[in-house]
């Protein structure tokens, strides 16, 4: 077998979801997009290789890591045996000259200021014209580079392309612009060409005439395509190989007849069921995927399909916030919602990994315990074949930043109290530290895994802050009253000498954060008492864990 043109492994590209400072400091501050997510294939030389999934599953990304537009996460990218994952600015020119890349959108790929021929010309002059030796020249004139457009032109079937050079692209067609597209693409002579939906945007009538155009490039050049597309039927038409994708990954490669006459994934088998067939008599009930893809940044535990899978099992990786996202399905009828309203709201529930929880007073946990077994009852299905228990225990005490947060709001009060009687500028820093204060305190009570390390250290930089200010606006007073300098080196130089010789004043605002600690200990403690957990577990699956069944891409557990 020869040596693949393209070799990907264990390709993963995350982007980072931008939070802002109050949400990092609330938690959640390295939630990431998993775009990408450990994806391995390779194309052969005159290869075309179809990617196919859903909008959203990772195929442009994966277009746009090839081309260096986007930076691997981790993995391996070699091309021609080199590795290009992260090329240095040198490498990237060259390997832009032998992975080309078309857009969907030809008309976007085009600058509305530059006519097509100047949009051809300028890649050639930057890059200089493939000779027949692989080496590239610069074009002698600017006669000859026009020389060279045209005969671009003309391979693509702008003819003649003396009446096309000078146009721009809005006075041409949509099959035109991508014909000028792929113009610029080839007058590289590259190996590789990556193409990402390039008839997504053109009319019915023309997408086969550029596909087979596309198909008669590859033929006339030897080139090999990564053909990108959403469309199973249009990837029957040209791939020789294809891979389906869903939410970052690929759950079923293959050769496109195999693929098409034995489909082994049920989400290949969802796609191949979209492709309208033209003739009503063959209509067929068609079993379509549930709901809409799952959230990237928390993909799925298990199969990664199994929330929307026709035929999913209990063992395929049923987790906390399945329980959470049936709720929410069936409160979409009036009728269930009303009935079934006392399990709720979904977003009251706590899901982490296997189990899922809410917490309930004391007097109401029965009710909520039974009410949750008939649903799970009335659901039925896989996921309710995977609960394992369905229970009523204590409600997890807050974990130890509860406790410091209610003690800092105590302290936050001192430091406040403090700043009122040293001065205006503590005032106003008591005010917003008390703000901190009852922001944390809110935090704890809707759930302490909200509350990080963080939040409770920028009440305490606050704290010292509006005693600081208090002590220093109280003693610039004081040196002003006393008729004294009150430039900002004698204040400062003054503070020790007050702050020592009046302990007492810090001591008060302490006094108070302890004294509210130990009143807030006790509220929490009795909070806690009239408080209960109903608890759904799902079963973790045995002999086959998550990872194994995530694993299983295309031997899916079904067959
Ligand atoms: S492992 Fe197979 S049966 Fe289970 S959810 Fe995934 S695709 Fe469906």
């Amino acid at each position: 077998m020869s040596e693949p043109l393209l070799d990907v492994r264990d390709l993963r590209v995350y982007f980072s979801v931008f939070r802002g400072f109050v949400q990092r400091m609330l938690g959640g501050g390295d939630a990431k997009v998993h775009a990408v997510d450990g994806v391995t294939f390779s194309i052969e030389p005159r290869e075309v290789f179809g990617l196919v999934g859903e909008s959203g599953c990772g195929k442009t990304t994966i277009a746009k890591t090839l081309v260096g537009l986007v930076r691997p996460t981790s993995g391996e990218i070699l091309f021609h045996g080199k590795d290009v994952t992260r090329p240095n600015k040198r490498a990237l020119f060259r390997l832009r000259e032998e992975i080309q890349l078309i857009y969907q959108d030809a008309h976007a790929a085009l600058s509305p200021a530059m006519s097509v021929g100047e949009a051809v010309a300028d890649v050639l002059r930057t890059h200089g014209l493939p000779s027949e030796d692989g080496d590239r020249v610069r074009p002698e004139s600017e006669e000859a580079l026009r020389d060279a457009v045209y005969s671009v032109f003309d391979d693509v079937g702008l003819r003649p392309p003396g009446f096309f050079y000078d146009k721009y692209p809005d006075q041409l067609s949509g099959g035109q612009k991508q014909r000028v597209v792929a113009a610029r693409v080839i007058a590289l002579r590259p190996h590789l060409i990556v193409a990402d939906e390039p008839v997504a945007m053109l009319d019915m009538s023309i997408r086969a005439r550029i596909l087979e155009f596309l198909m008669d490039l590859k033929a006339r050049y030897q080139l090999t395509y990564l053909f990108i597309t959403h469309d199973l039927a249009t990837a029957k038409f040209v791939c020789d190989r294809i891979a389906i994708m869903y939410l970052g990954r690929i759950v079923e490669m293959g050769p496109s007849r195999t693929i098409y006459a034995d489909p082994k994934h049920p989400y290949t088998r969802a796609l191949l069921q979209a492709i309208p067939i033209p003739n009503p008599e063959r209509r067929t009930k068609k079993v379509l995927p549930r709901g809409e893809v799952p959230n990237a940044v928390w993909p799925p535990a298990g199969c990664r399909f199994h929330p929307r899978c026709p035929v999913a099992l209990p063992t395929c990786g049923w987790e906390g916030r399945d329980f959470i996202a049936l709720l929410e399905e069936r409160w979409l009828s009036s009728d269930l919602a009303s009935r079934e309203a006392a399990a709720g709201p979904p977003d009251a529930w706590k899901a982490n990994e296997l189990v899922v929880r809410r917490d309930v007073a004391r007097e109401n946990e029965k009710g909520v315990e039974g009410l949750v077994k008939e649903i799970v009852k009335e659901a039925g299905g896989p996921m309710a074949q995977a609960v394992y228990d369905i229970r009523v225990e204590d409600a997890q005490p807050p974990d130890w930043v509860a406790g410091v947060s209610y003690g800092l709001v105590a302290a936050l009060f001192g430091g406040a109290l403090w700043g009122l009687i040293a001065g205006f500028g503590g005032y106003v820093f008591g005010i917003v530290a008390v703000v901190i204060g009852w922001t944390v305190a809110a935090a704890v009570r809707r759930g302490a895994e909200r509350v990080t390390p963080g939040i409770v250290g920028l009440g305490v930089v606050l704290t010292l802050l509006g005693v600081f200010v208090g002590d220093v606006t109280g003693l610039t007073i004081a040196l002003w009253r006393l008729g004294f300098d009150i430039s900002i080196v004698n204040v400062l130089a003054a503070y020790p000498i007050i702050v020592a010789a009046s302990p007492g004043q810090a001591a008060i605002a302490y006094l108070f954060g302890l004294l509210g600690a130990a009143v807030a200990a006790r509220r929490l403690r009795r909070e806690m008492k009239e408080v209960r957990s109903v608890v759904v577990e799902f079963r973790r699956p045995d002999p086959l864990g998550p990872k194994e069944v995530e694993d299983r891409t295309v031997e899916c557990l079904l067959y």
